[in-house]
């Protein structure tokens, strides 16, 4: 049943869309784990929002300011916990949404943490390395109040790398002194996890492991379209061509390459650290982001940004699964048009879920002041992945749901079983 998504007001009045859609998945399993409306009236809305204008002189020393965001939706299950993105279009509605998907993310994987989300509203690609760093350093004072390592711990996520979490890390240490752990996927140089930098991408092709299994098939029958070479995109796709997936096109934000019989991903990782666009790529043919989205491939793995997916295309996509990197790629009402269909959405509470383990791992790696070693990251990462995907899995055909049906009903009755038992209502 697609369910209509409810306006969502913010307390300045202002709609909130993409927040809807997921206060909409909310609601209906709300309604389908019989929730009480005072459970419902505390997950609706976000717990806190900050909003900071954040002023930074220029390299060329004219005074520009920008908006930062910082938003804590719920933290019954522990210190609230999420990334901050750097992006033209991080707005609060962005932030609102990709914090409450974090809320039921963590839940799901069963970590002790709440979900929170961050973002700038400017375009990273266009600013030095030096105005960066003032950049983060202004948004990291400016909600030091809100974060710390038992309260709320950023990590990277669009747009922002290692780098930005060592300048967090130490504009934060300035005034609290020595504070590895209130930031995670920093520098291992600076107490970062073995693995967490490719965590997000290993979770994804974890994902693309399992299916496979499930579906007895040989990893070098299944094509593969990934959008997104970022952190997610290219280790999802390195780690896939290594296991010997059929990889058939991969996108930047300018447009993307195909090869039906495969791409050599070494070759596509050489070509981008020359400073290469993929639509230049010679090994293979150029197509657009919209393309890369419609091709015959048995998987497509959206691992660049939200909301591309919806009414407008949902019904050119040929991939039977999608395995989503990214954070919201598919709207509410593509998703249900595409289940309806038969295609299978390993959601992206499970598919990218990777990250934000491996962040738990350095955090407390960092509060032990203790190193574990890669295969440990990455056999600990395994096993609660496999975990979480299989709980889905089995919910999911025992009650003939979806995929992200289930996960909801597993992330949502955990968070509020804490919020009955702390007794906040
Ligand atoms: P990134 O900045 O490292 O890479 C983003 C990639 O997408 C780049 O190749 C960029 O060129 C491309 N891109 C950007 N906008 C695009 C557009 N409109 N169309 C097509 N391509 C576009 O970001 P990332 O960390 O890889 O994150 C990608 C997605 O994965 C985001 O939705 C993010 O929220 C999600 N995610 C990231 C992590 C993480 O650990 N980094 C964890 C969970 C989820």
């Amino acid at each position: 049943m697609v369910r209509a998504t409810i306006p969502y007001i913010d307390s300045n009045g202002h709609h909130s869309s993409g927040y809807e859609e997921v206060v909409g998945q909310f609601e209906a399993t709300a309604d389908a784990l019989g929730l009480g409306e005072d459970v419902r009236l505390l997950l609706r809305k976000p717990y806190r929002e900050l909003h900071v204008e954040l002023p930074v002189r220029m390299d060329d020393g004219s005074v520009r300011t920008f908006s930062g965001y910082r938003v804590q939706h719920n933290g019954a299950r522990g210190p609230y916990k999420g990334g901050v993105r750097y992006h033209p279009e991080a707005d609060l509605d962005e932030v609102r949404t990709l914090a409450a998907l974090m809320t039921w993310k963590c839940a799901l994987m069963d970590l002790p943490f709440g979900g929170a989300k961050g973002g700038i509203q400017c375009d990273p690609a266009s600013m030095s390395t030096n105005e960066l760093n003032k950049l983060t350093r202004r948004y990291t004072s400016n909600i030091a109040h809100l974060i710390g390592i038992n309260r709320d711990i950023p990590a990277p996520d669009m747009g922002t790398n290692a780098q930005t979490m060592a300048w967090m890390m130490d504009a934060y240490g300035q005034i609290h002194g020595y504070t590895p752990g209130i930031v995670t996927g920093k520098p291992v140089a600076l107490g970062g996890s073995l693995g967490r930098e490719e965590a997000t991408g290993r979770g994804v092709f974890t994902m693309l492991e399992e299916l496979c299994r499930e579906l007895g098939r040989e990893p070098a029958s299944v094509r593969v379209a990934v959008q997104g070479f970022g952190n997610v995109g290219s280790w999802t796709a390195r780690l896939a061509a290594q296991a010997g997936f059929t990889i058939v096109a991969v996108s930047d934000l300018y447009g993307g390459t195909y090869r039906e019989a495969g791409l050599s991903i070494d070759l596509v990782l050489a070509h981008c650290r020359k400073g290469g666009r993929m639509g230049d790529y010679g090994g293979g043919a150029p197509i657009t982001n919209e393309e890369l989205l419609e091709l015959p491939c048995d998987v497509l793995v959206p691992a660049a940004t939200g909301d591309v997916i919806g009414d407008w295309n949902w019904n050119a996509v040929r991939a039977g699964i999608i395995v989503e990197g990214a954070n919201h790629p598919v709207s509410a009402s593509a998703d249900a048009a595409l289940a309806d269909r038969g295609v299978r959405i390993v959601p992206d509470i499970v598919a990218n879920a990777g990250g934000v383990i491996v962040s738990y791992f350095e955090w407390t790696q960092n509060i032990q002041q203790f190193r574990w070693p890669e295969e440990r990251v990455n056999s600990e990462l395994h096993t609660m992945l496999t975990k979480a995907y299989r709980a889905v899995c089995d919910l999911s055909n025992e009650h003939g749901i979806t995929m992200r049906q289930a996960a909801y009903r597993i992330a949502v009755g955990r968070v509020a079983d804490a919020i009955e038992l702390r007794g906040f209502v």
